[in-house]
């Protein structure tokens, strides 16, 4: 179900002299520490007295110096350090009553009726069940005159707000988890590696990767590193595996790859519900095949490291959500669990989530792996079957005739066009294999529309595409020129190689030649094909989409250097870092980067910004460096300001800062393109062009491409995947500074000034917020 969205004001000290205390719980992931310092701003920022706990529930059972009073600083520069600087642990005590009395003791002396928990499911119902004993616990500390009548009257009421940190992502009802993503990135950063040293030797690589009862990151990061075969817990292998995998390996082995990599997770099991482990599977692969094999068992690697931007973000959004939710909570609202559907962060019924996620362990339990996996909710499903289909060893037999060729499959050709990308060449992986697969011919369009003129067009095979998924950069070759006047040309290209249907990767380019040649359809017959555009390009730029390949490795990359940028002026006194992005007329990357890197400015052409904004900006930078702190980064994107550029805004900082601070610039250029694809972009790519195949085919099998329809652009819009009709973007799109003009992350703008005041030296009234209501997944109940 699609939730409703609606605008919020938030009040500065609108909810004054109320006592709210954050905690993690559990086992920690990277993005907590975003978490935590969200809470702790957004509940200062509205007037909040808020605490940590240390510890978990243990400092909460312990009580003294385990909770103690937060203010702005004490959270600053934690956003881009793994774990929990506040502490997790595991509690026995407060399991039981005993404990959870000394735990409500210590919060009524401080008036914290108001608790945020980052933490598992278990930490989840322990916080429900306390706030279900509330009343009679505090009745109880009262008969004991442990507590005043006025403070049993006065706390009556505890409030519970939930955010899942894990890295697992094993938890029902919210899309991701906070630390899945930047787990992922640990696993494939580590797989890439094994890559390039196996790639010197014939190995088999067996990795085991966590996820007790979950396999998601597993399943993910075989997507991620296409691996030969992964084993998860919800979906076990058949009984003849060792068969299958033997005679998979041999082959692969035969046909000349050299290196073969198995991901097992923690948790795998087959059929009759017996441990799959590394050692197992090694055994299996050594007997059988007497393959040099090496096992890799990552642990808590994958728990550890700076948190990917998306984490970040993640912990950002939630936990001023986690906020919200309390400060709006009446005595009877239900413990909400702030979660991510699709692309909004929405609340959702704790327990209800809870007991999905126990109902998973007993759908594994009860062997019924279809229910695990439906349990698991839209994206394990999808993910599940995309590697299925592009891990099947060899297309099937039937779609070949006699002679090896395609027996009555389609010609579908593929090119770029604009910037290469991140993403882009898994993308076209996807593509071939998935038209190999049905037996369809599929032609490579090298350098883009440049490519198409001159007949640069090759047939791809299956092994042509081994090994590009985690390649940055366009392997096709990609230029920024459009049709243009050379359409006769590309239509008699068209006709030349019998093209009957056409994917484009590429950013804003790809978006406007693809409109060209539909837009020519009437002048040139040969255009009635079906036309599909993936968005690639690291601005995030293109209408129909809230993201484009290419844009997760960029920001991630910035994100990086931000971090760098600050860790290089350790030791310096106080100093300002001017940093300027790319994304042309886009301040997605700026913004979404300075949430990310906890900036305190993100200058954008979207948001008209006035010589005294800039002023103001700078006065509340002295007074932060007066507070106390010692680095500030200011972000701004390429044309955000014709006349305010970045070498006028370092100019300003550095004379209006003489004697308090001193300022940098960086302009950062081409690097923010990044090397690897992030595991995310490499999916992306993955199942966008899975997708974007079967689109095509069933459009060619309705008949001549007349109709809008049949030249549509693949996007994520909030939480699905949607083909919009290239025509309706046009109203969409402002074509002078090409970018969409809506844009989805405009409504994160008020969280990064939130996040980044301090005490501010004018009166601000307040901000608006977007509120999304969310509803779980209908699909997935039972
Ligand atoms: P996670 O939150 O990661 O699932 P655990 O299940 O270990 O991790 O729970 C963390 C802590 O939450 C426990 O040590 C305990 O203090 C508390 N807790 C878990 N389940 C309950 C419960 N049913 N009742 C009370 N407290 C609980
Ligand atoms: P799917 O996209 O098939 O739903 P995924 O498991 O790839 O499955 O992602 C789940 C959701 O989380 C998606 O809605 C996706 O938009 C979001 N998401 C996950 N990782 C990222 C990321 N790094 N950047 C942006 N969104 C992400």
């Amino acid at each position: 179900m699609e939730g409703a969205s609606s605008q919020r004001f938030i009040g500065r000290g609108s909810h004054k002299g109320k006592g709210l205390a954050v905690f993690t719980s559990g086992g920690d992931s990277q993005g907590m520490n975003a978490a935590v310092r969200s809470v702790v701003r957004m509940g200062i920022y509205l007037g909040c007295k808020v605490y940590f706990i240390r510890e978990g529930y243990q400092g909460m059972v312990d009580g003294g110096d385990n909770i103690e009073e937060a203010n702005w600083s004490s959270v600053s520069s934690i956003i881009h350090k793994g774990g929990t600087i506040i502490g997790s642990a595991r509690c026995m005590e407060f399991i039981k009553r005993e404990g959870r009395l000394k735990a409500a003791f210590n919060l009524v002396t401080r008036g914290i009726t108001n608790l945020v928990v980052i933490g598992g499911d278990g930490s989840l119902t322990g916080a429900n069940l306390f706030r279900e004993e509330w009343s009679s616990l505090l009745d109880e500390l009262l008969a004991n005159n442990k507590i005043t009548k006025d403070q049993r009257e006065k706390y009556k009421h505890l409030h519970i707000a939930g955010m899942v940190g894990s890295i697992d992502n094993d938890f029902c009802g919210t899309d991701m988890t906070i630390g899945t993503d930047s787990a992922l990135h640990r696993i494939i950063e580590a797989i890439d590696a094994i890559v390039s040293t196996a790639y010197s030797h014939q190995r088999t690589f067996i990795m085991e990767v966590m996820g007790r009862h979950c396999g998601y990151l597993a399943l993910v990061a075989a997507l991620a590193s296409e691996a030969d075969q992964v084993f998860i817990p919800e979906d076990p292998v058949p009984n003849n595996w060792v068969e299958k995998l033997c005679k998979r390996l041999a082959q692969e082995r035969k046909s000349g790859q050299r290196l073969n990599i198995i991901i097992v997770a923690e948790g795998a099991i087959d059929r009759e519900g017996k441990p799959i482990t590394a050692e197992l599977v090694k055994k299996v692969v050594v007997d059988n095949l007497q393959q040099d094999t090496r096992i890799t068992v990552l642990g808590h690697v994958q728990r550890g490291g700076s948190p990917s931007a998306f984490d970040r973000i993640l912990g950002c959004r939630m936990g001023a959500e986690a906020v919200m939710a309390l400060m709006e909570a009446s005595p009877d609202t239900e413990p909400c669990v702030v979660s991510l559907d699709g692309n909004q962060a929405v609340r959702l019924p704790l327990m209800e989530c809870v007991r999905r996620t126990k109902a998973v362990a007993q759908a594994m339990a009860d062997k019924n792996w279809d229910l695990a996996v439906q349990l698991r909710g839209r994206s394990f499903a999808r993910n599940l079957e995309t590697y299925k289909m592009l891990t099947r060893l060899k297309p099937p037999k039937e779609a070949f005739d006699a002679s090896g060729k395609p027996a009555e499959g389609l010609t579908l050709a593929v090119m770029h066009v604009g910037a290469p990308a991140c993403g882009m060449n898994a993308a076209v992986r996807s593509f071939v294999r998935n038209c190999i697969y049905r037996g369809d011919t599929v032609l490579g369009i090298h350098d883009g529309v440049e490519g198409f003129i001159s007949g640069n067009i090759v047939n791809m095979d299956w092994s042509d595409v081994t090994g590009w998924v985690a390649q940055g950069g366009a392997f096709l070759g990609t230029k920024r020129t459009l049709p243009g006047d050379k359409k006769g040309e590309i239509a008699a290209r068209i006709k030349q190689f019998n093209i009957q249907g056409l994917l484009i990767i590429g950013g804003f380019e790809a978006y406007q030649a693809g409109l060209e040649i539909y837009e020519a359809r009437a002048q040139f017959p040969e255009f009635c094909i079906p036309l599909v555009v993936i968005p690639a390009t690291i601005s995030n730029n293109v209408p129909g989409t809230d993201f484009s390949l290419g844009s997760d490795t960029a920001l991630n990359e910035i994100t990086e250097i931000c971090d760098r940028i600050r860790q290089s002026a350790q030791g310096t006194k106080r100093r300002v870092f001017v940093i300027e992005t790319m994304g042309g007329y886009c301040g997605y990357l700026s913004t979404l980067a300075g949430l990310a890197g906890g900036a305190d400015a993100a200058y954008i052409y979207e948001e008209k910004f006035s010589i005294k904004d800039l002023q103001q900006d700078v006065y509340h930078m002295a007074s932060k460096m007066t507070g106390g702190i010692q680095r500030g980064l200011i972000l701004r994107n390429e044309k955000a300001n014709d006349n305010y550029n970045t070498e006028f805004i370092y100019r300003l900082y550095s004379e209006e800062g003489k004697g308090l601070f001193t300022a940098r610039m960086n302009v950062l250029g081409h690097m923010q393109q990044g090397g690897s694809p992030t595991p995310f972009d490499r999916n992306m790519g993955t199942k966008m062009a899975a997708k974007c195949l079967h689109w095509l085919v069933e459009t060619i099998q309705k008949g001549p491409a007349n109709a809008p329809d049949s030249a549509c652009l693949l996007g994520i819009v909030k939480r699905q995947y949607k083909f919009s009709p290239l025509e309706d973007l046009k109203a969409q799109t402002n074509f002078a500074q090409r970018i969409p003009k809506q844009q989805w992350w405009i409504k994160l703008r008020p969280l990064l000034r939130i996040l980044a005041k301090h005490e501010s030296t004018y009166e601000e009234e307040g901000l608006y917020m977007t509120v999304e209501q969310g509803e779980i997944d209908s699909e997935n109940v039972i």
